[in-house]
């Protein structure tokens, strides 16, 4: 199992795995270049039958420099369609939605968004922020390149006076007014957006059922997988949930999410574009370094990008940092990684009904 460390590496990959098997495929090209000037593109590709009633959706990137850790996923859920054959179940594979932010290591795109944040549903304004994200604004982004500014021990002290919780609901939740901040949603809708909403019932097809998992990393414990989504609202479907997937019970709470709520994530606004169907999205999450030091890694990293030199934003030992916050190379973690996404992939299957997935037990890489 591969963890590219560029973009384009993992486009290799991501080709060359095709080579391999019958897909349908589309390539589209990103307004911006990557740091070569290399052409940035999303790249999606279908797999099993046209017919298939149930569908299985990898999407990665869409926070650019999360890009790597979707990789094992796509890797995985390719070599079991292609070993299995299955004629109910189909597999699409969506390669970097963010591919400027992946080849750039960036959380945003190539306008500075936020793209977890800015799929608001039609009559949903691009606008405002928490109360307390505004009191946040300066210390959080602060107009200058960065600097030591004992930022950890300060965020101690706010988080004492507004208590965690609220805390990170204010900051991670998107907000709409501070073009130039941390979780910015955007002030319209983004270039992949636009391009999700000319195609995404065309990859769809005629799947009834579709299960999505879109690849994250950076929050939660270390190394450790959870499934973040709308909350099961029936018994019966919390209970498939808790048995496909009894390793993140935890995650689902019948009627009300887990985790924090943000405006204008993918998840929602995917399913809203298919009515008809029996649509579940899960933000599959690997844990990597905790809150304090990923929020300190990426304002670092938004102050350089925007109140740095230009050249320094190119440098690579900053890039290479920045990428370990959400792909740590601990050979422990990515085995971490790559079992979990094992399971999570055999269980998917198991989710859509495939037969078989249940008795043979996932493969072992
Ligand atoms: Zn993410």
């Amino acid at each position: 199992m591969d963890f590219p460390t560029s973009y384009q590496e993992s486009k290799k990959i991501f080709e060359s795995m095709l080579c391999n098997s019958e897909h349908a495929r589309w390539s589209y090209r990103c307004p911006e270049e990557g740091p070569g000037g290399d052409l940035l593109t999303v790249d999606v590709a279908r797999l099993g039958p046209a017919g298939a009633t149930s569908l299985l959706v990898i999407s990665t990137g869409l926070h650019g420099v999360e890009g790597p850790v979707g990789m094992p996923m796509l890797q995985i859920a390719h070599q079991q369609m292609v070993r299995r054959r299955s004629d109910a179940v189909g597999l699409l594979m969506i390669h970097a939605l963010n591919p400027f932010g992946f080849a750039w290591s960036r959380r945003q795109d190539q306008e500075g968004i936020d793209l977890n944040r800015n799929f608001l549903l039609n009559g949903e304004k691009y606008q405002g922020s928490a109360r307390v994200y505004q009191k946040m604004d300066l210390w959080l982004n602060p107009p200058s390149p960065p600097r030591r500014d004992a930022f950890t021990i300060r965020t101690v002290g706010r988080v004492l006076r507004h208590g965690f919780r609220a805390t990170k609901q204010a900051i991670v939740e998107g907000q709409y007014d501070f073009p130039r901040g941390l979780f910015y949603g955007g002030s319209r809708n983004s270039w992949v957006m636009k391009l999700l909403a000319s195609n995404w019932q065309g990859w769809v097809g005629d799947a009834k059922q579709i299960l999505h998992l879109d690849a994250h990393s950076g929050l939660g414990p270390w190394g450790k997988l959870q499934l973040l989504g709308e909350a099961p609202q029936t018994s019966s479907d919390h209970r498939k949930l808790t048995h496909c997937f009894p390793k993140q019970a935890k995650d689902f709470s019948l009627g009300a999410p887990v985790h924090y709520h943000a405006r204008g994530g993918l998840g929602r606004w995917c399913g809203q574009q298919l009515p008809t169907k029996d649509y579940r999205y899960f933000c599959a999450e690997f844990g990597a370094y905790g809150p304090l030091k990923t929020l300190a890694a990426l304002r670092e990293e938004q102050r350089l990008w925007e109140w740095g030199q230009h050249e320094r934003r190119r440098q690579s030992r900053y890039r290479e940092a920045f990428r370990e916050i959400f792909c740590p190379q601990s050979p422990r973690w990515r085995k971490a990684v790559v079992d979990q996404s094992i399971e999570v992939i055999h269980n998917s299957l198991k989710y859509l009904g495939e037969e078989g997935s249940g008795e043979d037990g996932p493969t072992v890489f």
